[in-house]
Formats: structure tokens, sequence, C-alpha cells
């Protein structure tokens, strides 16, 4: 007999079945993924040519993205999982959206595996998830990169410092001008005591969009003591004619 929890479980399955976050088919009882056989089968890893430093996509000859090849940043490397869309878009939405925390555990194992193949990230001693700010935590009821940063954690027996703090509630960043983004974010991130010194920090985020919000808390680690900071991603997106 199973145990409580898991009986609990079962049965709550039978009265509210879990859909795939996906096609939102039923999924059988026994599936404990988000996704049914078929949509899991649509999820293909993030793979090259993309740009060296920060991930995104770029013609097969080039090594760098144009940003990336001005200037250097506080984030060194960044890797995306996947990009951005189909079944990685909705997933996506499961956990930002309808609660799906569930949706954001099988992101974060799916991430993990994904360091396996950047073999450039490794080497890192701390995971930290991008924070929420209190307001939106209290909404949502799970900071969602914290539970992408815990699979990528256990699966690495590194641990998580949850030690970043967003100090501003900020306006979504998709929605600004290039320029106006850094001045949106401009030091609205710093990190709690408790990062030893000279910490390598591989970073976790959903999504990837401009990368500021990655940039800025990875200066805000590194005014604490990080040594380096890279950043491991669930999903890159591309902003069309900026690249
Ligand atoms: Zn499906
Ligand atoms: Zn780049």
């Amino acid at each position: 007999m199973p145990p409580l929890p898991a009986l609990g479980k079962a049965l709550l399955r039978l009265v509210f079945p879990q859909t795939c976050a996906h096609c939102q088919e039923d999924l059988p009882g026994s599936r404990t993924d988000p996704l049914c056989e078929a949509c899991a089968k649509l999820l293909a890893p993030a793979e090259p040519p993309f740009c060296s430093r920060c991930g995104d996509r770029v013609g097969a000859s080039r090594t760098h993205c144009r940003p990336c090849s001005k200037r250097l940043f506080a984030c060194g490397l960044i890797r995306p999982a996947f990009y951005y869309g189909g079944a990685a878009a909705s997933l996506v939405h499961a956990f930002k959206y309808r609660g799906r925390g569930d949706a954001a555990r099988f992101c974060g194992r799916r991430m993990a595996e994904g360091l396996g193949r950047s073999p450039e990230l490794r080497g890192f001693d701390r995971v930290v998830p991008v924070p929420l700010h209190p307001s939106r935590l209290r909404e949502r009821g799970y900071n969602q990169a914290l539970l992408l940063a815990e699979e990528v954690a256990s699966a690495s027996g590194k641990p998580v410092s949850d030690l970043l703090v967003r100090r501003v509630a900020t306006k979504p960043q998709w929605n600004l001008a290039r320029g106006q983004r850094s001045a949106n974010l401009a030091g609205a991130f710093m990190a709690r005591d408790g990062l030893p010194a000279g910490a390598k920090v591989l970073l976790i985020d959903d999504v990837c969009t401009t990368s500021a919000t990655l940039e800025e808390c990875a200066k805000a680690l590194k005014a604490a003591g990080a040594a380096s900071v890279h950043a491991l991603v669930f999903a890159r997106q591309s902003l069309k004619g900026e690249r």
C-alpha cells in the first residue's frame, strides 16, 4: 500500500486529472512528467550555432552576436537548455501563470541535463536563483527560479544560495526599448551576506530575453565577492531585429 501522501495524490489525480502542459490532453495517472510522451519529444535542446558568450542564436559563420562582440559583461557565459517556443514556452507558462511548480521542477531536471552539454559552465561551487520581488512571490507562491536552481543543485551536488534580493518591482523588460532596460534594472538587485569570498556562481533563471536581468544579478554577486558568475537558463528568447 502506498504511503498516505502518495495515496492522497493518486486520489486527487483521479478526481482532477493532470493535463499535459503543452497539448492540454489528460495525462495517465502513472505519468509524473508535466508533458505527455509526444510533447516531451518536441523539446529539442538548444544547439550551436549560438553566440559563444550569451547563447543567443547567430548565423553559422559567427562566433558572437553583435552586443557580445562589443563589450565585456559581469555575467560571463549564458547557456540556454532550450530556445523559447513550442513545448518549452508552454512549460514556462505552466509554472509562471498556472501554478504548476511540478513543471518548474521538471524543467530544472532538463537544465541539469543541459549542463552535461555545456562543460564550459562546470567548476561552479554555488547555485544562485534570480529572485522575485516579494509582492510577485506572494502572488505566485514560489520563485520558479529557486525550484529550477534546487533541481540543478541536487543533480550537481552543489549548494543553493538563495541570497539575491530584488529591491524594486521592475517593469517587464520585454516592452521596453533596449536603452531603457538597464536603466529599469539599475540597482534592482543586491546580495545578502553569506556568499563565500571567491565563490564561483552558477546563476539560474527561467527565461532570458535581453540578459539585462542576469547582468544586474551578476554585478550584485560580484560586488558581494563572487569570483565568477555564469548563467544557465531554461529558455532563451531572441529579440528579433536586434542581433
Ligand atoms: Zn501533450
Ligand atoms: Zn551574445
